[in-house]
């Protein structure tokens, strides 16, 4: 804040908020100055910040924007207040400009991003657990559909499975959509389960993620019912070569684009560069995607306590594709792989 010269700042993006409040309900503001810590929600979630933020001071928002914002500001003689440009809708934007302007407020309001996400990025030693558990959980789900997936079963009864069992495994809700994507559909990064059933013979690629104390876990393998073919086994060789070159070569204080070259190489050299067209790894914590990214032109620079994924992938149109990722921490200077290997 004294970087930006800013007196306050006003957070309402909802993970910057639970990250620093504690506060998890659905609707809610901080707003932190340099002497005052405040948390602005409705009735529906008095007494719970009550429990959840009790070094907060409460203020009850009720009537429309405008009105309780003045409310809010009025009393803290803020010159110059940080918002957060990426989270704030146009409409909310007009509304607090429009209230500050009207009532000629010496208030500026400052568009800021990425200051609470980058405190995020680093996680501490409780956040690094609360990770582990919800990577334990999404490994023994790996292990339970291993035993039980057949071809015959469609995508989306994979996908149930994977959810049910993750869900009964202490999961809260799952962070994204469980990908199972069989055959050409493995070709799509981010396919959806639909209703086709497995097939031997092709790429089944499973990316699925729990939830433990709001921290997220990412994983992905592919596998192939049955035997593979000639491009399945060179595909998979050489994206298992290339996250494995990565989790060998990434070390603390590269930036997002040098951890990202490695893995990248591999896939070049074994005639793969268009097929691999998203970056390498991205930070996980309370959001499944966050700060640091891996990846051509990621400035991000790589410290201690740092949490993401290392998920390298190629993508053939029409035959299908294959990712493996793994959530790893900075320590000690290197990476260590959170997910049990195998
Ligand atoms: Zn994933
Ligand atoms: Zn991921």
């Amino acid at each position: 804040m004294l970087e930006k010269e800013l007196d306050g700042i006003f957070i309402s993006q909802p993970e910057n908020r639970y990250y620093l409040s504690g506060f998890d309900g659905s609707a809610g503001y901080l707003l932190i100055t340099a002497e005052n810590a405040v948390l602005a929600t409705d009735f529906r979630y008095i007494e719970q910040v009550k429990t959840q933020a009790p070094d907060y001071q409460l203020f009850q928002i009720s009537g429309n924007v405008p009105e309780w914002f003045l409310r809010l500001v009025a009393e803290l003689d803020l010159k110059r207040l940080g918002f957060e440009a990426q989270d704030i809708t146009f409409s909310v934007y007009r509304q607090l400009t429009e209230a500050v302007s009207k009532n000629k407020s010496p208030l500026q309001l400052v568009p800021v991003d990425g200051l609470i996400e980058s405190l995020r990025a680093v996680k501490e030693p409780e956040e690094i657990e609360l990770i582990a558990r919800a990577v334990e959980i999404t490994d023994r789900a790996f292990d339970h559909i291993e035993d039980l997936i057949r071809t015959g079963m469609t995508e989306m009864e994979v996908a149930w499975e994977l959810e049910k069992f993750q869900r009964e495994q202490g999961s809260q809700t799952l962070p994204f959509e469980i990908i199972v994507a069989s055959g050409p559909n493995s070709a799509l990064p981010h396919a959806k389960p639909s209703a086709r059933k497995l097939k031997a013979g092709e790429p089944v690629v499973i990316d699925m993620g729990a939830r433990v104390g709001g921290y997220c876990s990412d994983f992905t393998r592919t596998i192939c019912l049955g035997e593979p073919d000639a491009t399945f086994r060179k595909v998979y060789d050489t994206v298992l070569g290339a996250q494995l070159t990565a989790i060998a070569l990434i070390k603390e204080g590269m930036n997002g684009e040098e951890a990202d070259s490695f893995a990248r190489t591999v896939i070049q050299e074994a005639g793969y560069a268009e097929a691999f067209g998203h970056s390498l790894g991205h930070g996980v914590g309370l959001a499944e995607h966050e700060q640091p990214r891996l990846g051509p032109n990621s400035k991000d620079i790589l410290t201690s306590g740092m949490v993401f994924s290392i998920e390298p992938g190629i993508y053939l149109p029409g035959w299908g594709g294959v990712r493996i990722e793994d959530l790893v921490v900075i320590e000690n200077g290197g990476i260590r792989v959170l997910s049990k290997k195998k």
